[in-house]
């Protein structure tokens, strides 16, 4: 059998290591290749340069291996010859390390596999389209530079589509990316358009660079992400897990109120104090008061995170119109708790603000271009002219953000992928098999955040590695 693994991220190593032994002992012959455009690791969120770039959750919580939480925060004490290269700062032995740490690990991960594995191997080469030979069950798979091969199973395993830029990326004051903002001018206004992860990254990556001009999140909802309590007190989940996991059709309803229930037990709050400490963080005012409340008031995040791993449970048993009330109403905000981010970049953050040089402007209404500059319109008819415009929105799961990729593009016309009604690629939530208007592409596997619509919960390492756990396991009870 001739596999080929399309990407070498945190999901394409995990599922290496769980499924090449498996595919190895019911095949006689075996033939693994991983292609991937980058190094092994530099995806979008660990091949990100710099040390301002800090891993969002602790690094004894960020582990390919389902079965050592530790594994890489070991990794990183043991192999210091490998990552040592005199570029970190102190901060690389803290429990949240720059994140390209954490792409060299998956990297050297994935060494350590490939030299025991005798049949895989890794190229790089990006894949560029791929088409379905149906009489004799292959695949045809171009890479850029016009070279074809051919293989019986394929695994994408290529991340995040991002989002359709919003202006012509060819403009010199609009940057599609917030990852090159090397050539800004530092006298420059600029409106990151994003309030999320994504936009703290450019936010600090513009202050490292010495930015001096005036600097505006813009984003509809103005809503910041938590900060993370590196702190929390001990927490007994399992009772709430089971009480979760037993709800047999529950509304979406149900489950706020069984959440609702849960913080305010652990915590000892009423139903006011509650609303009132989770409401969103849109504003200097209420940024403030988070910070305050950092390792005073900050169990509810024991609930949510520790509940993670049974959200695309509760997914699977909402109603179709549950779920998109969700994603229209409540995602925004459910991904500003469980994308939180650490307190020193918060710190980082907030001494931006208090320097008067980081605004906020949420409840935007439009941004437009008008030669050199661009216009900022909020619903309560402010408008602010910045010099640039920096795209920080994050990622996309529209047809239209997917079509951005010539490989997604090349499957979308080849009808070996079609788009899930609540974002990204529809798949068979147990094989990870594309599923298309014609049924199950067989042997077309897709892995990672493009299956949000399925799952939900896509978006952290931890359910990148769940995930692969559970495609190999498919595997394990099937023959192929
Ligand atoms: C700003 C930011 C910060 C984050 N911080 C954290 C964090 O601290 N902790 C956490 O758990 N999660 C974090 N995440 C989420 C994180 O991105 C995912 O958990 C993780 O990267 C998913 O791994 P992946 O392998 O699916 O994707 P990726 O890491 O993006 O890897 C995909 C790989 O596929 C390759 N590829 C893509 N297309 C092709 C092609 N056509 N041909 C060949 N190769 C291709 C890419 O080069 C890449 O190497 C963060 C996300 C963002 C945006």
């Amino acid at each position: 059998m001739r596999v080929l693994q399309i990407g070498a991220g945190p999901t394409g190593v995990s599922v290496f290591r769980q499924l090449y032994p498996i595919l190895s002992s019911q095949n006689e012959v075996l033939d693994y290749v991983i292609a991937d455009e980058n190094e092994p690791g530099s995806g979008l969120a660990f091949g990100s340069t710099g040390n301002s770039h800090i891993l969002n959750l602790p690094a004894t919580t960020m582990s390919l291996d389902p079965n050592n939480p530790l594994e890489f925060y070991n990794w990183r004490a043991r192999s210091e010859n490998i990552w040592n290269d005199g570029t970190y700062d102190e901060r690389v032995w803290g429990e949240f390390p720059p994140r390209r740490l954490f792409g060299k690990y998956v990297s050297s991960t994935l060494q350590t596999l490939l030299d025991t594995r005798e049949n895989a191997i890794f190229i790089k080469r990006k894949v560029q389209a791929i088409s379905e030979l149906k009489g004799p069950n292959k695949f045809l798979v171009h890479y850029e530079g016009g070279q074809n091969e051919l293989f019986d199973k394929v695994i994408l395993c290529i991340g995040h589509a991002r989002k359709k830029p919003l202006f012509d990326p060819n403009l010199s004051n609009y940057f599609c990316s917030p990852y090159e903002l090397s050539h800004l001018p530092s006298d420059a206004s600029v409106g990151i358009i994003g309030s999320r992860l994504t936009a703290i990254d450019a936010a600090l990556s513009l202050e490292d660079s010495g930015h001096k001009g005036s600097i505006y999140f813009v984003s509809r909802s103005g809503a910041l992400p938590k900060v993370f309590d590196e702190n929390k007190k001990p927490y007994s989940k399992d009772l709430f897990i089971e009480k979760l996991l037993n709800l047999e059709y529950p509304t979406l309803n149900d489950i706020f109120v069984m959440y609702k229930e849960e913080i305010k037990s652990v915590m000892g709050l009423n139903e006011d104090s509650v609303e009132k400490l989770l409401f969103c963080v849109n504003s200097k005012e209420t940024f403030e008061k988070e910070l305050e409340l950092l390792g005073k008031q900050t169990d509810w995040q024991n609930v949510l995170l520790s509940s993670y791993d049974v959200v695309d449970n509760l997914w699977e048993k909402l109603s179709n119109l549950d779920k998109e009330l969700f994603l229209e109403k409540y995602y925004g905000l459910w991904m500003t708790f469980l994308a939180a981010y650490p307190k020193s970049s918060a710190l980082r953050i907030k001494n931006m603000m208090d320097s008067g040089q980081l605004s906020l402007i949420g409840e935007v209404k439009s941004v437009t271009q008008n030669g050199k500059t661009f216009s900022i319109f909020s619903s309560d008819k402010r408008e602010v002219t910045v010099d640039y415009i920096v795209d920080a929105r994050g990622v996309g799961y529209s047809e239209d953000d997917m079509r951005c990729s010539l490989l997604l593009s090349s499957l979308l016309d080849n009808e070996m992928i079609s788009v899930n009604e609540y974002g990204g690629i529809k798949v068979n939530t147990a094989s990870y098999e594309a599923v298309t208007r014609f049924g199950i592409v067989k042997n077309f596997h897709v892995i990672g955040d493009l299956t949000k619509g399925e799952f939900l919960s896509t978006t952290d390492v931890g359910r990148c590695v769940s995930h692969s756990v559970k495609m190999a396991s498919y595997h394990k009870d099937s023959i192929y």
